[in-house]
């Protein structure tokens, strides 16, 4: 029989993931495929780990990786789909946003012959409008900027088929913008839409500030545009100056010159130097960027690897 892996990352989810694996687990059993939930324990400060280990004992369906710190939800989901075994792995989150029930649909799509199988979600529930309206935005800035098209209104809540697996482990990239990775690799691709629930327990982990920089590694790394901006900008400005240079001269030649424009040389002084604090900040985003893929770290480490029918390693102590 095919197996089938689920991965679930979790931060500090000790309230919903009991109600989680019931629901999931209902749904599995209902599949005619084995399957597997690899859970990522991202550090967590609550008791995920130990609720985890209950749902092993019970489920031996259950694998568990355990990272040494709170590594962020890119790498624990890449930390996750490195040890999924299974012919086809489902990404999903753990707070019941993603209903498990629609794993069928995503199954019969990838059955057809889908790599990629995405949620779509038609309707956010229980998110304030801001959240919405951003989240509207940065979907859309995004597909504009980047040259792989990143399915609008989609999460990680999606199927990947083996091909496409290995294909996203050869992506080990730092900054890891998932949703684009996902897109990146390619194959035939299919949205399956849905509506999104709100959270089942416990709170969102991601701040606005958090998910201000979320958006600019998006766009850092699916898109050069914003460093291509400054030199269109310099241009037409370049342009500009040299015109009104001209134009200056000309009307000292003609009517002599008294010598005003002290406010507009102010204007012009400090709009210029706006302008360069902000490009040199925008090549100060991907230069750090390249810093911190320059260092080679690893992406993450491992406390503990609890596979589904294996025993731990390493030891438990
Ligand atoms: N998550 C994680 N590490 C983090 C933050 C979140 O593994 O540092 C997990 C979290 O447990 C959940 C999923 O990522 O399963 C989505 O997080 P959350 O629901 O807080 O995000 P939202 O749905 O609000 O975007
Ligand atoms: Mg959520």
């Amino acid at each position: 029989m095919p197996l089938l892996s689920i991965v679930v990352p979790a931060y500090n989810e000790e309230a919903v993931l009991p109600e989680f694996h019931r629901r999931t687990s209902a749904v599995l059993d209902g599949l005619d495929m084995d399957a597997e939930v690899i859970y990522v324990n991202d550090g967590s400060k609550d008791g995920t780990l130990q609720v985890l280990r209950q749902l092993r004992a019970q489920d031996p369906r259950v694998g568990i990786v355990d990272l040494s710190r709170n590594f962020g939800k890119e790498i624990a989901l890449t930390a996750g789909l490195d040890v999924a075994r299974g012919d086809a792995a489902i990404v999903i989150d753990a707070d019941l946003q993603d209903p498990p029930e629609l794993i069928p649909e995503l199954l019969r799509k990838w059955q057809e012959g889908y790599d990629v199988v995405y949620a779509q979600r038609e309707s956010r529930a229980g998110e304030s409008v801001a959240k919405k309206a951003t989240a509207y935005a940065f979907y859309r800035l995004i597909q504009r900027m980047s040259r792989v098209k990143i399915p609008a209104d989609t999460g990680d809540f999606r199927l990947l088929s083996r091909r496409a697996l290995d294909a996203l482990k050869q992506l080990r990239e730092q900054h890891r913008f998932m949703k684009g990775l996902f897109a990146w690799i390619g194959f035939p691709q299919v949205g399956v839409p849905y509506r999104r629930d709100p959270r089942f327990a416990g709170d969102t982990k991601w701040n606005y500030w958090r998910l201000w920089n979320f958006a600019l590694d998006g766009i850092t790394s699916f898109s050069i545009a914003p460093l291509k901006v400054a030199s269109y900008l310099g241009l037409s400005i370049a342009a500009f100056a040299f015109f009104y240079a001209m134009w200056i001269i000309a009307k000292t030649l003609i009517w002599g010159d008294p010598v005003p424009g002290f406010p507009t040389l102010i204007v012009v002084v400090l709009f210029l130097g706006g302008m360069q604090l902000m490009f040199l900040g925008v090549i100060g985003e991907y230069l750090g960027r390249m810093f911190d893929e320059a260092k080679r770290r690893p992406l993450y480490l491992l406390n503990r690897l609890e596979l589904p029918g294996e025993s731990p390693s390493p030891p438990a102590h």
